[in-house]
Formats: C-alpha cells, sequence, structure tokens
C-alpha cells in the first residue's frame, strides 16, 4: 500500500514528508493505522548523527494506533485492537528474557539495529529501494508494519496521545525510577534533565514517595513544567547546583541521582551530586562513541553505585498497563505532558520546538 511518510535520507537534512510503499505484515506481524507518534529526542539522535543508523529511515518509536490487519499466525493481536508499541521487542526465552532483562533482549537486537524487522528485511521501500525502520516502528507514518511482540493491547478509554507516550517517554522514566534504581519512599531524588524523560522520571519519583524531589535544567521554563510534574525543589545547570543539593540532602548528596540528558560532562556531575553509597542511574542516551570520565577512587571509598537503565528495564506486556491503570486511577498526570500535537507535515517544526525546551512533550497526530 502506499502511505506518507516522514523521511530521513541524511543527518543535517529535514525530514521529508513523502509517499512510500508498505508491503503486507508478514507471519507474526501487525498492520496498525498510527494514531499518535511522540516527539522524542532518540529520533532526533538520528538527525544529529549522534545515533547511527542505515538510511535512509523513518523514524518514530514512540506510537500508539489500531490494529488493521494481521499476519499468520498473530495470537495474541486482533484487528481493532488499540495498540500502544514498544521499541524493544523481546524473545520470551533467551538469556535476558528469561532473567528478566527483556529490555536487553539479544534475539532481536541484531536486526532492531540493522532497521529492518525481525525476519532482516524492510516492509519499506520507495521504487524498490528499501527504507529502513526505526526500532522495528517506523511509526512517523500513517500506517507501520510491526511484529506482534511490540504490540500492547491499551483499554479504549486511554487516549491513544497517552497510549504513545506509554511506549516510550512514561516506560523510560518510571520504569527507571521503579525497576532500575527501585526508590524507596522518603529518599532524597535529584533528576538532571526536565525533558520528556526526565518529567516521567520525577512522576515515577513522587509515585515511590520520595520526600526530595530536585529538578535540575538549564531551561527556566523547564523548571516550572517541573514543578507541575512534582518536583520540590528546582535548580538552573550551573557551578552552585552540587552545594544547593547537598544543602537540601543535609549536606550529604542525593540518596538517588537521575541523569535525563545525555552528556558526559552532566554524567560526571551526577557522581558529585549522589551521597556515598547513593545511586546515579543514567537513563539518558549519550552520542555512541561518546564517554565519560567516572574517578574509581570516588566509586570504592564512597560506595558510589552507577548503572544504566535502558528502557526503564521495562518489560512492556506487564508495564505498559500497569502505568495505563495508574494514569486512569489519578495517580499519573500524563495529560499534562501532551502539550501540543502536530501534523506530520509539521514534523520539521516540531523538532524545533522540541529543541527550544518550551514544551513538556509534542506529539504527532494523524
Ligand atoms: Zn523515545
Ligand atoms: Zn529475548
Amino acid at each position: 500500500m502506499k502511505i506518507k511518510a516522514a523521511v530521513l535520507h541524511e543527518p543535517g537534512v529535514p525530514f521529508k514528508v513523502e509517499t512510500i510503499d508498505l508491503a503486507e505484515p508478514r507471519e507474526g506481524e501487525v498492520l496498525v493505522r498510527i494514531a499518535a507518534a511522540g516527539i522524542c529526542h532518540s529520533d532526533w539522535h538520528l538527525m544529529t548523527g549522534a545515533t547511527q543508523h542505515a538510511l535512509p529511515v523513518v523514524p518514530g518509536h514512540e506510537g500508539a494506533g489500531t490494529v488493521v490487519t494481521t499476519g499468520l499466525g498473530v495470537s495474541r493481536i486482533k484487528s481493532g485492537d488499540h495498540v500502544a508499541l514498544s521499541w524493544a521487542p523481546s524473545c520470551g526465552t533467551c538469556y535476558y528474557c528469561l532473567h528478566e532483562k527483556p529490555s536487553l533482549c539479544e534475539t532481536f537486537v541484531g536486526p532492531l539495529w540493522a532497521g529492518t524487522m525481525l525476519d532482516g528485511q524492510t516492509r519499506l521501500s520507495k521504487n524498490g529501494e528499501p527504507i529502513y525502520h526505526f526500532s522495528s516502528l517506523a511509526c512517523f507514518a500513517e500506517y507501520a508494519v510491526v511484529p506482534e511482540v511490540c504490540c500492547v493491547p491499551m483499554a479504549k478509554d486511554i487516549p491513544m496521545t497517552i497510549a504513545a507516550l506509554i511506549g516510550c517517554a512514561v516506560t523510560t522514566g518510571i520504569g527507571a525510577v521503579l525497576n532500575t534504581a527501585q526508590v524507596r519512599p522518603g529518599s532524597s531524588v535529584a533528576v538532571y534533565g526536565a525533558g520528556g524523560v526526565g518529567l516521567n522520571i520525577i512522576m515515577g519519583a513522587r509515585l515511590a514517595g520520595a520526600a526530595h524531589i530536585i529538578a535540575i535544567d538549564t531551561n527556566e521554563t523547564k523548571g516550572d513544567i517541573a514543578t507541575e510534574f512534582g518536583a520540590t525543589e528546582i535548580l538552573i545547570s550551573g557551578p552552585e547546583v552540587i552545594n544547593a543539593i547537598k544543602r537540601i540532602t543535609g549536606g550529604r548528596g542525593a540518596d538517588y541521582v537521575f541523569e535525563a540528558v545525555g552528556l558526559p560532562h552532566v554524567q560526571e556531575e551526577c557522581l558529585s551530586a549522589v551521597r556515598p553509597g547513593g545511586m546515579v542511574i543514567l537513563a539518558g542516551l549519550s552520542a555512541m562513541g561518546s564517554s565519560t570520565n567516572i574517578p574509581g577512587a570516588i566509586l570504592t571509598r564512597q560506595e558510589k553505585t552507577i548503572t544504566g537503565s535502558y528502557y526503564g528495564s521495562a518489560n512492556p506486556t506487564r508495564d505498559f498497563p500497569l502505568y495505563a491503570g495508574l494514569y486512569q486511577r489519578g495517580f499519573l498526570a500524563l495529560d499534562k505532558l501532551v502539550s501540543r500535537t502536530y501534523t506530520l507535515e509539521q514534523i520539521n517544526e516540531a523538532y524545533a520546538e522540541m529543541l527550544s525546551g518550551e514544551i513538556a512533550r509534542g506529539l504527532i497526530v494523524y
């Protein structure tokens, strides 16, 4: 079928909205009519080249929609279902899937980063030339063929914009708090970066009962937004931040420090912001090939822990309905995340607004 999609042909060149071909779903795949797709920084990393990927590619990995048809052997999902899409398909049987780390599934990591479906081929093309799928989803498009294992059914009263956000920012942020760090009630939490993921970390910390939730950002507007989501103290990035965090936390530093920016110098600052015996959680994606100076002398003597958190250490099939239920019962203010919606044609404008830092989260609505 012919579909309209936003295609990235090369880094640095704006997304081009064009008509391309989408093949039928094959065995174990599903055709989804995309209803909403979030404007997430991870797609922008393709634009800057910080994430290297096969080109041309249709980005978009934070999506939700309605199942139109299903391929052979699809048993969990049927046409008409509303689904939130997971960008980390897991096989259920490899070492990581069996050890409660499905976001690290080793079966699908190859095709995922090759930009293909799980059988190593693309369903997208133009004039017979392949177009690659970002994260096996490619949801900056009216329709997407996705693996069944990426689909998590959602109750029909969950708005599609919210379902889309559950597919990336919500799961990455709240999962980092609840799954990766397992923040304890009464603790102190510092969050570097109050973007889509950072705001969800703040919401997760409130859910976990943190006593102090300190948000640090370069942008004052982001500070105001962070307060709405539950931050108890706002700090503007600069040389005084570490002292301010210590003042708030009895001179020790925070129990948990989350990095939701993905910059080596911020990651290094996190180590100064965390108390001895505390935990630094790196949840922001830094550029491939970048590296961070982590002084082992401090780690050992002060028993600080540094851990990565990829997709909130999520099990999407378990966690997406959990977050949707918390939203329905009023425990997660996900409506507040949806600051602006755009048409697919406005995608370049949407990314410019994301980079300006003035909004919580924008979404393409089809
Ligand atoms: Zn994302
Ligand atoms: Zn697996």
